[in-house]
């Protein structure tokens, strides 16, 4: 008898395979990441097709075959209505799924990913958030994301000569590890300008002060610089894993 393993997940990613199977990718609570193959899923009469789905929260079981880990129970747990209602939620969502699957790599439990992820759904999920406060909790997905993955930036001394940072001149640099002082971008000829406001945006995201944030005034120019700065440092992660 093989046996059956038992968790929860977020699908975040789903392909049709063969003639009527489907590979979902799932972040679980207990083996991280997982690929698992649900036979003949996309049959009308198939009994799993109600508990799995893209962006939902299922308990999944499943069992581990010679080449797949292959699906024999799923049910639903939560299914985030708000989020699939509202296209600009979704996209969110579809950012962060991507983002999971550009940058975890191995199977692998952790907690912290996994309390990020609950937290980051539930907050998609609530309509009582605008949709600027939802691209919000994209960016604390996405630098918390990041710091737990051992990236976590610079945002308090130069990331080159260790000095406290003073606001006024400061530059953003990926490669250097965060924030660098005036006369350190001077000196490597690289850096995009930050201003005192977005690393306090960013400073208040890795604290998770998530309350403080939403009574903030974000304006137009630091949501372009927060758009900029997190592309710029997503292709660094990226390039640096490879
Ligand atoms: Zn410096």
């Amino acid at each position: 008898m093989a046996i059956h393993y038992r968790t929860k997940g977020f699908i975040f990613e789903k392909i049709d395979f063969r003639e009527a199977d489907r590979i979902f990718t799932i972040f679980t609570e207990d083996f991280g990441k997982l690929e698992i193959l649900a036979k003949a899923i996309r049959k009308i009469k198939s009994k799993l097709r109600g508990g799995i789905e893209l962006f939902y929260l299922t308990n999944v079981e499943f069992v581990q075959g010679k080449t797949y880990k292959t699906l024999t129970d799923a049910s639903l747990i939560e299914n985030f209505p708000n989020l699939r209602k509202d296209l600009k939620r979704l996209k969110i969502a579809y950012e962060i799924s991507e983002i999971l699957d550009d940058l975890i790599k191995g199977e692998e439990k952790d907690e912290k990913v996994w309390d990020l992820l609950k937290e980051t759904f539930q907050g998609l999920n609530n309509l009582l958030l605008s949709i600027k406060e939802c691209w919000l909790i994209y960016y604390y997905f996405f630098w918390n994301f990041l710091s737990i993955l051992g990236y976590q930036p610079e945002l308090n001394s130069c990331s080159i000569c260790q000095k406290k940072l003073t606001p006024g001149n400061l530059y953003f640099n990926p490669k250097e590890g965060g924030v660098i002082c005036f006369d350190c971008s001077k000196k490597v000829k690289d850096g995009k300008k930050i201003e005192s406001d977005v690393i306090k945006i960013l400073r208040l995201i890795l604290k998770k002060e998530m309350n403080f944030l939403k009574k903030l005034k974000i304006e137009k120019t630091h949501q372009k610089a927060m758009k900029e700065i997190s592309e710029s440092y997503l292709s660094f992660v990226k390039e640096s894993q490879s």
